[in-house]
């Protein structure tokens, strides 16, 4: 095989669409286990919404998801600029060679002209109206010397144009549905197919991998591909993700940006596992590493229907691929939420603090929030657990407990349990009596983490202190906990 390049080519809309990290991940996976090129770029030649500011959304995101590219924006490469709108002299530069070799001519009809033969065509009952410029058949000239002109390509009339798409197979079209369409308006900017297409010739692409909302894209440009002579490359269109309601995925299923996942606290690699497996399989497997999509990445088994998103199976996922991280990864990685809700905890106590929530986390922020009691002083009281646990008739017992903590030694989990069971039985409380109590003054919550773990994490200065501290005032309390 021929060196693998493809491409993944966004439109800068503000932000980077879960669908489209599908989409460019796909590519990144063959780029991958080919060793090949995985191009990025950036289609912002409808002016109305070029704006840098959401291009460095989508690199941030690209960078985020760890879906690095070869040749693009920020790394350069040998068939920049990467950015469609710095490109337009090349597409001027094919238009008029497309011109020259007749396969393409100017028409200067104007937008009046071409919204008048519409009505007309509507009048009379007409469907699917395509303009017939009359500059078509080359014999007219231009109404004046330097009238304004758009380059359009002369579509052929007959034959069909077909392609085999890797997911769904054999797509013929004939061209009589085909028109001359604009491949350059009067204002110079190129129309997206024959940008397009002008690009992947230019870049070399072997493979386009895209959203299947571009099936209809596919013969008009194959027709480019034909006038300019050259071999299109090989297509494969994938189906549109869906919401759960059978609608193509919006704002209404959740989160569709890809920073909102980020913020969410998703790991890439758990994000990118639940897209792939959305439309691809191996198997059963359900999870999988990088790695192994990389080695595993195949369109034959990419599946041609539409596939439904489903926040439960991503958070399975992502569960998985937080248990696979060690204590100190997930350290590392919480730091910055734990940062957010205003906390500096040291590196340590936060790698040992992980170890007593992350069975129970699925997400980073979870993760954050599960261990802010550890690091906030005093810790945020949930008001109901307050109101019955901090309370008069349990303040002996807490202050028992305090005295006895303060003679353990070594202060680790497997010692204080022992302690706490001997002096349970020589003092004839019940664990039941001592433990709720304890628990929401030390962690302000009536579920948390094993009572021991929380203490040796905590260290027993703060332990005892927290045990001692007196019932907290309405102030310090908050409904949220529990
Ligand atoms: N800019 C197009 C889009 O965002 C790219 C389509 C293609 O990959 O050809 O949908």
């Amino acid at each position: 095989m021929s060196e693998v390049r493809v491409r993944f080519a966004p439109s800068p809309t503000g932000y980077l669409h879960i669908g489209g990290v599908r989409t460019a991940l796909f590519n990144w996976l063959w780029a991958r286990r080919h060793g090949g090129s995985f191009i990025l770029r950036i289609e912002d030649t409808d002016v109305d919404r070029n704006l840098r500011e959401s291009t460095s959304v989508i690199l941030e995101s690209m960078r985020w998801l760890g879906l690095d590219w070869d040749e693009g924006p920020e790394v350069g490469g040998p068939h920049g600029p990467y950015f469609q709108s710095e490109r337009l002299e090349l597409y001027r530069a094919y238009a008029e060679r497309l011109v020259a070799t007749g396969h393409a001519f100017r028409c200067y009809a104007t937008r009046e002209e071409v919204e008048a033969a519409r009505a007309a065509h509507e009048a009379r009952g007409g469907r699917d109206f395509r303009f017939v410029s009359p500059w078509r058949d080359g014999r007219r000239p231009p109404p004046h010397s330097d009238a304004p002109y758009a380059i359009r390509l002369r579509a052929p009339r007959t034959g069909s144009t077909g392609f085999v798409d890797l997911v769904k197979g054999r797509i013929d079209v004939p061209n009589e549905q085909q028109q001359d369409f604009v491949l350059l308006r009067q204002n110079g900017l190129p129309l997206y197919n024959f940008a397009c297409v002008v690009d992947d010739v230019e870049m070399g692409i072997t493979l386009v991998a895209r959203g299947d909302d571009h099936v209809v894209n596919t013969p008009p440009q194959l027709l480019l591909y034909e006038a300019l002579g050259r071999t299109p490359p090989r297509f494969a269109h994938l189906p549109m993700i869906l919401g759960q309601d059978g609608k193509k995925l919006s704002k209404r299923d959740g989160a569709v940006s890809t920073t909102e996942y980020r913020d969410a606290g998703y790991l890439p690699d758990a994000l990118l596992n639940y897209l792939a497996r959305l439309g691809w399989s191996h198997g059963d497997q359900e999870v999988f590493r990088r790695d192994e999509l990389v080695a595993l990445f195949d369109w034959s088994r990419v599946g041609a229907t539409a596939a439904r998103w489903d926040p439960k199976k991503l958070a399975y996922i992502q569960a998985e691929h937080l248990r696979a991280l060690s204590d100190a990864r997930i350290a590392e990685l919480a730091m910055p939420f734990l940062e957010r809700a205003g906390l500096r905890p040291d590196r340590r106590t936060l790698e040992a603090a992980v170890a007593t929530v992350r069975t129970r986390a699925v997400t980073l922020v979870d993760v954050a929030d599960m261990v802010d009691f550890y690091f906030r002083e005093p810790p945020r009281i949930d008001e109901q657990a307050a109101a019955r646990f901090l309370v008069e008739s349990t303040r002996a017992a807490r202050e028992e407990l305090a005295a006895l903590l303060e003679t353990v030694e070594p202060f680790d989990a497997a010692t204080l349990e022992a302690r706490v069971h001997q002096w349970l039985q020589q003092t004839g409380r019940s664990l039941k009596q001592v433990a709720q109590p304890a628990r929401v003054a030390l962690t302000g919550r009536t579920a948390s983490p094993g009572l021991f773990e929380v203490m040796a994490v905590l260290g027993k200065e703060r332990t005892v202190a927290r045990l001692r501290a007196a019932d907290p005032r309405p102030s310090q309390l908050t409904s949220t906990g529990g």
